[in-house]
């Protein structure tokens, strides 16, 4: 079937070339200057823009609109309401007004808030972000208008994903709009956060996935041998994609470019089974509105395909998991990407200070970049020897090195300092630590031509987690450092004192550059040599959100107060409590209504056919059935403690007070108890014939697609 790309793109999207066709021309000026300026609606334009947008969706098909949002569940919500208004005579008119576009009323009390709300205190309220488009979502069975919205407290608190993300926009524009005035630039009127999230995925047959309880329930397998392959023979990296697959594919891409979601890249990636999918980057908030989209779109045309899409970041042990690369760049309204290295001297000035306000900003706050990169099933990810390891540093690679280096030779022309002239005098800064060349896949943080690439991020996150973190991270340096220069510059050339700092910073914040094997036991020494945090798990990475130092800096910029911080570790410690404790239970269920059964089915089938053959009297050996018999039961044997400890530690769990003690508990106590629980099962899994063995295999879950 042949598309046309142009002719599906953004069909389903109330944008802005929409609206410039069907809006009054000056409704639509004033929706611009909103949108541009984050300015509120005049309510008398919010009443056009809804009527037009209404009719706009009817003509679509929606039968219902819907603010949609993004509680801290981590996926969207949304509540539809149908744009009915009966009349005495049993017709209905439609109607959508303006009001019901801005803003919306959820019950709060039925999303995680962490302690910030009592149950009693129900109202919440959604607000429309007229800055990411309407859209329509059209599934098989129904057709609805959604409106993304911020999520607040009636007190005003934040309850979702959005409103600290668009806080800490707003944070980063204001101390990058400083430095770039600093720099002269006198024109742009804002600076933007552009994102673009690469999404790993697996999919496997949906028959399969339906015979597993671990897959229904956990979205990862809790037990599972090793197949005789797995990916060691790298060939699916990049490798032909299956029809089946592909079909698949292609269906994902339509709906996506109906979102206006510009899919661009699809690939296989390293593990069996496993795929990506990369649009072209957006502002930020919009990124994060699509990258929900594409979690959940996948997950629905996979089943459209028999398939199942698992965005856990680890559904196979002992197999690459999967991740979401969060690259992010910093742009002026003018189109000016702040992160790329541009051509003339001055320019590189202004790239040099945000590269090393960025080494600041990872450095001083690594364990808040590691906290925002925390999911349960990250914690079998990170540091796993695959993904990157727990350490956050930085690479800046080959391009800036050799910008340097280039600079180092041009700037001969502009080094003299003589007075007012600025000379860039780079080879006075010190050299960055030169360890790899090429591009380094191991790092956490690299550098990638003129953006950053955050490799840390879990697969089932929202972006918004770790940009929030990275957006305020950096306007605080970017403050500190606006000080300083705005300081300096009353009795010294601007020149001089932007490039000590510059060199300054560099020279402090050195140790979190590395270009070397980011896997290596000799990185996990030296990094400690260096005094770098190694968080190893997500209970251990929570505090730091809650630490002194993080209150001072999110209230800074006004992006979260201390007591949304305080309920955002809660849910953390819940969220993880919660996750572990499904786990655990799902393994309790598996392991004894299905593997032990099926063992000792098995075991007595052995056990008959020695019985067989001994009756026969023929004197046949059967030290084999024996042997087998032997380690299975001892196997059981284990296996069977095994569950009664679990069950008896996930018993101990449940009776502790929701918070910190008891997430510890659950990864200390509970994880050990799992980990020892599935080594016999496992083992099992090779010694019991295949055709009893009671849940599909690793081999037919990822070779099967
Ligand atoms: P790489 O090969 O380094 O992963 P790609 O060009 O494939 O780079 O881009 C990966 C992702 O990064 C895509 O989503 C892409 O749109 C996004 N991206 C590219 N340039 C930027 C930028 N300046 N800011 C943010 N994201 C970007
Ligand atoms: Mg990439």
């Amino acid at each position: 079937m042949k598309t046309d790309i142009r002719a599906i793109f953004g069909e389903n999207v109330f944008n802005d070339s929409v609206m410039k066709q069907r809006l009054p021309k000056s409704a639509y000026k004033e929706m611009k200057a909103a949108i541009e300026a984050g300015a509120d609606l005049d309510p008398e334009v919010a009443d056009i823009v809804a009527h037009e947008m209404k009719e706009w969706a009817l003509e679509k098909g929606a039968t219902h609109f819907t603010h949609w949002f993004q509680p801290l569940t981590g996926i969207t919500a949304e509540k539809h309401d149908a744009f009915i208004d009966p009349q005495k005579d049993g017709s209905t008119l439609l109607r959508f007004s303006g009001k019901e576009l801005i803003r919306g009323e959820a019950d709060a009390s039925s999303f995680p808030s962490g302690g910030l709300r009592a149950t009693f205190e129900a109202r919440g309220y959604t607000a429309w972000d007229c800055t990411s488009p309407a859209f329509i979502k059209e599934t098989p069975h129904s057709t609805i208008l959604c409106i993304p919205t911020a999520f607040c407290s009636y007190k005003g608190e934040a309850m979702d994903k959005k409103t600290p993300l668009l806080r800490s926009m707003q944070a980063l524009d204001k101390q990058a709009m400083r430095i770039i005035r600093l720099f002269g630039n006198t024109t742009a009127k804002h600076v933007t956060v552009s994102v673009g999230a690469e999404q790993e995925y697996f999919l496997v047959d949906k028959d399969l996935f339906l015979k597993r309880k671990d897959l229904i329930f956990t979205g990862r397998t809790l037990f599972g041998a090793m197949p005789p392959k797995g990916q060691e023979m790298d060939d699916h990296y990049f490798g032909a994609i299956p029809d089946r697959i592909l079909a698949f594919m292609d269906h994902f891409n339509k709906e996506l470019w109906k979102l206006g979601i510009a899919a661009k890249t699809q690939h296989n990636e390293v593990a069996p089974a496993q795929h990506e999918i990369a649009p072209i980057y957006d502002q930020n908030n919009i990124a994060t509105d699509h990258n929900q989209l594409v979690m959940e779109t996948a997950q629905r045309v996979a089943e459209e395909h028999g398939l199942k899409c698992l965005l856990n970041e680890k559904p196979f042990a002992g197999i690459n998991g999967s991740g979401k690369h969060n690259n992010w760049s910093i742009c002026t309204d003018e189109g000016k990407n702040l992160l790329d290295p541009g051509k003339t001297p001055h320019q590189n000035m202004q790239f040099l200070l945000f590269i090393a306000a960025l080494m600041r900003a990872v450095d001083e706050y690594a364990d808040l970049l590691r906290v925002s990169a925390s999911t349960p099933g990250n914690d079998h990810r990170l540091g796993a020897n695959e993904a990157p390891p727990a350490i956050i540093s930085m690479f800046l690679g080959e391009q800036l090195d050799d910008l340097i280096a280039q600079m180092e030779e041009d700037g001969t022309a502009t080094r003299s300092i003589k007075g007012e002239e600025y000379v860039s005098g780079v080879q006075s800064l010190p050299h960055f630590r030169k360890d790899a060349t090429d591009r380094n896949r191991t790092s956490p943080f690299a550098f990638t031509g003129n953006k950053f690439e955050f490799r840390m991020v879990g697969s089932t996150q929202s972006v918004a987690d770790p940009n929030i973190v990275l957006n305020t991270i950096v306007a605080e340096v970017l403050s500190d450092m606006a000080d300083r220069l705005e300081a300096a510059m009353a009795d010294q050339e601007f020149g001089l004192v932007c490039h000590k700092l510059i060199k300054d910073t560099i020279k402090a914040h050195q140790r979190i550059i590395f270009g070397g094997d980011g896997y290596s036991e000799d990185w996990i020494k030296e990094a400690e040599r260096r005094g770098l945090p190694n968080i190893k798990c997500m209970v251990d990475a929570i505090p730091a959100l809650t630490s002194a130092k993080s209150v001072k800096l999110f209230e800074k910029h006004s992006v979260f107060t201390e007591a949304e911080l305080i309920s955002r570790a809660e849910i953390m410690y819940e969220n993880y409590s919660k996750t572990i404790h499904i786990e655990a239970l799902a393994m309790i269920d598996m392991a004894k209504k299905q593997i032990v059964p099926a063992t000792i089915k098995y075991q007595t089938s052995l056990a008959d056919s020695i019985n067989t053959i001994h009756m026969t009297g023929s004197g046949i050996d059967t030290s084999v059935q024996e042997s087998l018999m032997k380690a299975i039961s001892e196997n059981l044997k284990t296996m069977y403690d095994a569950l009664r400890k679990l069950e008896k530690k996930t018993a101990a769990a449940e009776t502790m007070e929701e918070g910190q003690v008891q997430a510890c508990y659950y990864h200390d106590v509970v994880c050990e108890a799992m980990d020892a629980l599935r080594a016999p099962a496992d083992r099992l899994e090779m010694l019991v014939a295949k055709e009893d063995w009671p849940i599909p295999s690793y081999g037919d879950l990822i070779f099967e697609v």
